[in-house]
């Protein structure tokens, strides 16, 4: 299964694309930041969620055993304020906004994380790693806040760019006398009156954003990650300092390869809740089924930039719609036993155009050109309809396989398309009109008719029970 070609990513640190080696051959271990939940995910957010599930898929198709780490941040100042705002707890808000997020990640066929780790489960093992920084002489104490000293590290700005002495000039960070340096960041935030706290060495307090994810990728994939994703904004000071915090403290790389996702944007602007500018998953699945917001999301490489607009959706819609068509018209070739040269030739494209897609991946994930594969694909299948009426059995499962495998690399199912729910309501509204006009028969006792109604049901494996004037109707599982 899947490609024997070598796959390279961009990686963030060193800014340049270098073949993927996982540190464990066969293994890859995945960490991606998820999110903080005061609020609805907004599809800027969806757009690197989705991104790192494709990477997550791809690396499985190459057959990689992947284990995948994805956090929720359910404490942290925008919780806190959010919280306040609506007069419930922290926790009550965080539990909310996870549900949502779970549904809405569900929702786009996202898989759940092998680990969804949270923040305020993991206070002990934080609060460990910092008295070790303290004691290895790379953290200080200062009123019941303690601070990472960035002059101790030298690496510090490996990633970014973002170097300890541009940072003592930089202008753009607060000065608060309590640090040593501007730039100094916080392990570990005192309570303010009205806040949650935790009982810590250094009084009641609650972590930092940055030590809770180095912190809980640690404890689940070790010392030395393959992978670590986010968006572009995480690379500073986020995923700097969690760099910082970690090799502080184990003296080896934190992560191989670290993968950062560009922007969604809206008329060239980055989505984002303070902007003002952002569409929810939940709003934007009004407008277009999960499987087109989706497709949408990946049409772009995703280093890229991508504008969400309702053209682009259409466009998507539309492009996706090709490669169902293709595929329900491939199925629907009625198949004969013996194979021609034109079966074998079909086959042949297919394959190659499989491993146009699988090059186009192992380009550091490059999913449009992955996708024009697939449309190229469709073209195939399209013409091969257009010039044969049958199809020899098993060279149309062989490409129907092929066709669906590589849908499923970008998580895309196509038996999830939104005509499928369609045909769903229209069966339950066809089943409860038979129903009340069952149910009036009985009225009229007219009960042969009544009983033969339900019978054939049951035939087909719709099971009715008639508990007073009400009936319930369930369908009989194959396995039941
Ligand atoms: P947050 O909950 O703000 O930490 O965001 C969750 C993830 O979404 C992070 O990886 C962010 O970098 C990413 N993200 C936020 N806004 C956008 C955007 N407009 N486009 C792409 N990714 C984004
Ligand atoms: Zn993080």
């Amino acid at each position: 299964m899947g490609s024997k070609m070598v796959l390279k990513v961009f990686n963030t640190l060193g800014r340049k694309k270098e073949e993927f080696i996982p540190v464990n051959p066969g293994e890859v271990r995945i960490y991606v930041c998820g999110p903080t939940v005061y609020d609805y995910i907004h599809i800027g957010n969806a757009r690197a969620f989705v991104v790192a599930d494709v990477v997550r898929r791809y690396l499985r198709y190459k057959g990689f055993k992947v284990k995948y780490v994805s956090n929720i941040t359910d404490i942290d100042d925008k919780i806190i304020n959010r919280a306040r705002e609506l007069g419930i707890s922290t926790q009550e808000l965080a539990e909310t906004y996870s549900n949502a997020y779970l549904e809405d990640i569900a929702k786009l066929n996202i898989e759940r994380p092998d680990v969804m780790p949270r923040a305020t489960q993991h206070i002990p093992e934080m609060i460990e790693a910092i008295e070790r920084l303290i004691e290895k002489g790379y953290a200080y104490v200062v009123d019941g806040d303690v601070y990472f000293d960035i002059s101790k590290f030298k690496d510090y700005g490996k990633l970014s760019g973002n170097r300890a002495e541009a940072l003592e000039m930089g202008a753009r960070i607060e000065v608060n006398p309590k640090k040593k340096n501007p730039a100094d960041f916080a392990l570990w935030k005192s309570r303010k009156p009205g806040e949650p706290g935790w009982h810590s060495p250094w009084g009641k307090g609650r972590p930092g954003w940055h030590i809770e994810c180095s912190t809980m990728a640690q404890k689940y994939l070790g010392e030395t990650i393959d992978i670590h994703m986010g968006g572009k904004d995480l690379i500073f000071p986020h995923h700097e300092n969690e760099i910082a915090q970690a090799e502080a403290l184990t003296g080896k790389p934190f992560v191989k390869y670290w993968l950062h996702n560009e922007w969604l944007t809206v008329e060239g602007e980055k989505m984002s809740k303070s902007l003002g500018n952002f569409v929810t998953v939940r709003d934007a699945l009004k407008i277009c089924s999960p499987v087109v917001l989706r497709f949408f999301l990946i049409s772009a490489h995703y280093r890229s930039p991508l504008d969400f607009n309702r053209a682009a959706l259409k466009t998507a819609e539309r492009n996706l719609e090709r490669l169902v068509r293709a595929l329900e018209r491939l199925n629907s070739i009625p198949e004969r036993e013996d194979r021609t040269v034109e079966d074998e030739k079909l086959i042949l494209k297919v394959e190659a155009e499989k491993r146009k897609f699988e090059e186009a991946m192992d380009d550091d994930f490059n999913t449009p050109l992955a996708i024009s594969a697939l449309f190229s694909m469709a073209r195939l299948i399209n013409s091969y309809a257009d010039e044969n009426k049958t199809i020899e059995r098993t060279a149309k499962l062989r490409v129907l396989k092929v066709f669906v495998d590589l849908l499923g690399v970008l998580g895309v199912k196509w038996a999830a398309d939104k005509r499928e729910t369609r045909t769903d309501e229209l069966f339950k509204g066809v089943l409860e009109l038979l129903i009340d006009v069952r149910n009036e028969l009985r009225r009229m006792k007219k009960w042969e008719i009544a009983d033969h109604i339900r019978d054939e049901l049951r035939k087909m494996g719709i099971i009715l029970e008639d508990a007073g004037k009400e009936t319930k109707w369930t369908i009989k599982r194959e396995d039941a």
